[in-house]
């Protein structure tokens, strides 16, 4: 999920709005202005609806980032690390680029969402109670909305089928019992689907009245849900697979071993007609002297400017040795991909005792692992 506006960072997590966001926002600010606060005080003005619709849906979606915010401070308490909470139409997103590495682990960094927001729940619940609590002012009302729609949050997140909080807290919990992650994800994302289905059902349903309640709006919305977590559920099964597959393959398995090699001095033109490949989609090491002493990685190079390849020599834009992130020849592919990934690196050498074997690129796994599904599909 990209942030396509990005609004700073707390905590040292970067906070962004994807698009899709202002859709929700909109919808749950004009719903309450326009439908239910109108009814709630039939005779007050519309300007005061508007005020009190935007200052729910402002709390609400604050609300939402304060719960997304404990499962990445958790996560980085543990070491892995976030690349940042995104909003998007169906709420919010932590990006955390790494599974937790035991159940308890997992088990505590997926509870910690839902129990933000019952805890949340309960702090507006006793503003709420201390503003008296009366049907016909605007605070204690705005108050009531939050504390329910916190409290329907936690709830909500808590059912247990992957891709949702409680989905990860039972993965973390059959885990924990029978020490298989691979079948405690089959089954939560099993049960995931079937949530999904579920909603779709609903959705449907209230399509076509059968669930008085549901208007044509909140239908589609149900169907549009389901289907997401349904694709979300599979993808979370799909990936272990893929994990446990190139669990079994290592650095030194997968690595190439003729890296591409260059002069500080020789410029980015020079190098990309000698390694055209190497340049786009791996990396470059720098040498002097026959010593390796920096890695020119395919990212570094997209950030300059094609005009500027003439004159920039290629030493410019290294990364030193003692800064590139490097694996051992036994690491498994798995974590090398988790690696590549978490750390938006485009390859990633393998070193012995200080000796350079070769290099690990993004495309060396995907090749991996194009092979893998042509056998299995
Ligand atoms: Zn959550």
């Amino acid at each position: 999920m990209r942030s396509s506006v990005k609004l700073g960072s707390v905590f040292g997590v970067p906070i962004g709005l994807n698009f899709s966001w202002f859709l929700t926002f909109g919808f749950v600010v004009l719903t309450l202005a326009i439908r239910v606060y109108p009814d709630i005080f039939p005779d007050s003005s519309t300007w005061l609806y508007w005020l009190m619709g935007v200052i729910s849906g402002v709390l609400f979606f604050a609300s939402i980032l304060t719960h997304e915010m404990a499962h990445s401070l958790i996560a980085k308490a543990y070491g892995i690390p976030v690349k940042g909470i995104t909003l998007f139409i169906f709420g919010g997103v932590s990006q955390i680029t790494r599974e937790a590495a035991r159940p308890l682990a997992e088990f505590i960094m997926a509870f910690a969402g839902p129990a933000t927001s019952i805890l949340l729940a309960g702090v507006f619940g006793l503003l709420w109670w201390l503003t008296g609590g009366a049907e016909d002012e605007p605070l204690p009302v705005v108050l009531e909305w939050l504390w329910l729609m916190n409290l329907f949050l936690g709830a909500f997140n808590l059912t247990p089928g992957f891709p949702m909080d409680g989905g990860r807290i039972l993965r973390s919990v059959l885990w924990g019992v029978t020490g298989n992650y691979r079948l405690s994800t089959h089954w939560a994302s099993r049960i995931g689907q079937l949530m999904a289905y579920g909603l779709m059902l609903a959705g449907f349903a209230g399509m076509i009245r059968l669930i008085p309640f549901l208007d044509p709006v909140g239908s589609l919305w149900l169907i549009v849900l389901g289907m997401f977590l349904d694709s979300a559920a599979r993808q979370s099964w799909r990936q272990v697979r893929t994990l446990e597959f190139l669990k079994a393959f290592s650095a030194r398995d997968v690595m190439t071993a003729d890296f591409s090699t260059s002069e500080a001095a020789t410029t980015i033109s020079e190098v990309a007609a000698g390694h055209p490949r190497a340049l786009r989609s791996g990396g470059v090491f720098v040498v002097e002297d026959e010593r390796v002493v920096g890695l020119v990685q395919g990212e570094a190079l997209r950030s300059l400017k094609r005009d500027g390849w003439q004159t920039t020599p290629i030493g410019k834009l290294m990364t030193p040795t003692s800064e590139v992130r490097v694996v051992g020849p036994d690491e498994d592919a798995a974590s090398i991909l988790q690696t590549l990934e978490s750390e938006d690196l485009s390859c990633v050498p393998v070193v012995e005792g200080g000796r350079l074997l070769g290099v690990v690129t993004r495309e060396d796994v995907a090749r991996l692992l194009a092979g893998h599904r042509e056998l299995t599909t």
